[in-house]
């Protein structure tokens, strides 16, 4: 399991590096550690030498393992169906890809009765990828005024993902656009732009360089998935 030490000294070395080149604090930037397709042992060793945030996009396949992972916060970064709502709000911390209203419906329902306010980002599909899921920017603000309506739901941040693409830096602009939309100031009151979502192994440095706050790294962390799922 040195490997994932290793492989995350290298990810904190190649963050910092690229914070620098924005004049950015590197500890200001959370690296959540996406353990889909990663059993139990090698997660806990990436929280042994560090992690303190793991995402996964399967809500069947966390449930699985959550109880043998070690303290950590879970961030829960896929396609979110109603009926898996309940589970995700009672063990993860921040839910990254609000996209549609009917699930946060949902998500209101749900965390009213259980008392609570949950936070989460907006996925926005920034490039107008048929095959992804998110708002587009041009709806950006109609969500948010529509969601800051819902009281148990706080909006504190954005998310993309942006295209898979062998040179990240053909995909820079998509970063800086939604760098953009984070920093725009024109949005209703109750939305608190904390987190900016973006960046995966393949792409994290530019995603900083532009102002990524939170970066979701899997194959970089624990290395090549067995299935292709991305
Ligand atoms: C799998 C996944 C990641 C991490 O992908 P890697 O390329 O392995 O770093 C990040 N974000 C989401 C939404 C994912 O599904």
């Amino acid at each position: 399991m040195e490997d994932i030490a290793d492989n995350i000294t290298q990810v904190r070395r190649k963050i910092a590096t690229a914070a620098a080149r924005r004049g950015e604090e590197p500890g200001n930037i959370t690296v959540v550690g996406v353990s889909k397709n990663v059993p139990v042992k090698r997660m806990n060793a990436a929280i042994r030498a560090g992690i303190t945030d793991i995402g996964e996009n399967r809500v069947q396949e966390a449930l699985k393992k959550y109880f043998d992972v070690e303290p950590v916060s879970w961030h829960f970064i896929g396609h979110l169906q109603r009926n898996k709502v309940k589970d995700v709000l009672t063990r993860f911390d921040l839910i990254h890809s609000l996209d549609r209203i009917s699930l946060a419906k949902e998500i209101q329902k749900r965390a009213a009765r259980l008392e609570m306010v949950v936070p989460c980002l907006v996925q926005v599909n920034v490039a107008g990828e048929e095959s992804k899921f998110g708002i587009s920017p041009a709806e950006l603000k109609v969500f948010l005024q529509q969601i800051v309506s819902f009281p148990n739901i706080k909006v504190c941040g954005l998310m993309t993902i942006a295209p898979y693409c062998t040179d990240a830096e053909k995909v820079r602009p998509i970063f800086r656009r939604l760098r953009e939309m984070f920093e725009d100031e024109d949005y209703p009151a109750g939305v608190s732009m904390q987190f900016l979502s973006m960046g995966m192994s393949g792409d994290f440095e530019v995603a900083v360089e532009e102002g990524a706050n939170m970066v979701r790294i899997g194959t970089a962390i624990f290395g090549r998935r067995a299935d292709s799922d991305k």
